[in-house]
């Protein structure tokens, strides 16, 4: 699977903030961040002034690390915001929201987004009772997202939902933990995702 090979650690402290790529570990005193909140490399320290360019590019970058596209997947979901009725940064959210791989973390069957597109891609999952085994899968309010029933006994699942109390569970999903399952109550809004994103920023980088 296509998919980054720096250091993950690394991108958080390129963006300057905080992604979470790194399941539990991102919420102890190990977070690379917590202890080295400044960029990597030998000028990390030193950053000047930065363009509004770089800027809209950094805000892009961090979203679409934060979620694990690669850029082409990312250009591909922002036309479709684009293309899409409603405020295009607002949907761009939505629809990064809406994938299979986000869905299964957001639930807490997985510790990060990309464990859960490992597990997706394995065929761990279902959507309405069949599996799917596409990441980017866009689901849609009443599906219902769950561990095939031949997989339930995988040790991670039970260890991710241990740890989900401590995430939480977002108001457009519900959980049923016990039976490793979850419900798209409706889709994302803008005010569901309470992580820093502006957006503006991305809307104003692709109109250039
Ligand atoms: Fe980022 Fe998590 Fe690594 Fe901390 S532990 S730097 S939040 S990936």
């Amino acid at each position: 699977m296509a998919g980054y090979t720096e250091a993950v650690c690394r991108l958080c402290r390129r963006e300057g903030v905080k992604i979470f790529l790194k399941g539990d570990r991102c919420f102890t005193d190990k977070c690379a961040f917590e202890r080295r909140s400044y960029p990597p490399g030998q000028h990390g320290q030193g950053r000047g002034k930065v363009s509004e360019y770089a800027l809209q590019l950094r805000e892009k970058q961090k979203v679409k690390r934060m979620y694990g596209l690669l850029e082409g997947q990312f250009n591909n979901l922002f036309k479709k915001a684009e293309r899409t009725k409603g405020v295009t940064g607002e949907v761009m959210i939505s629809l990064l929201e809406r994938r299979l791989d986000n869905v299964v973390y957001r639930l807490g069957l997985a510790n990060s987004r990309r464990e859960a597109r490992v597990l997706v891609a394995h065929g761990l999952l279902t959507v309405n009772g069949k599996k799917v085994d596409i990441p980017s899968y866009r689901v849609k309010a009443d599906d219902v997202i769950a561990v095939a029933e031949n997989k339930k006994k995988v040790a991670k699942f039970t260890d991710s939902l241990k740890a989900v109390d401590r995430r939480g569970v977002p108001e457009w999903l519900f959980l049923e933990k016990d039976s490793f399952k979850g419900k798209v109550l409706r889709e994302p809004i803008r005010s569901d995702v309470t992580f820093p994103i502006e957006e503006h920023l991305i809307v104003e980088l692709y109109s250039k």
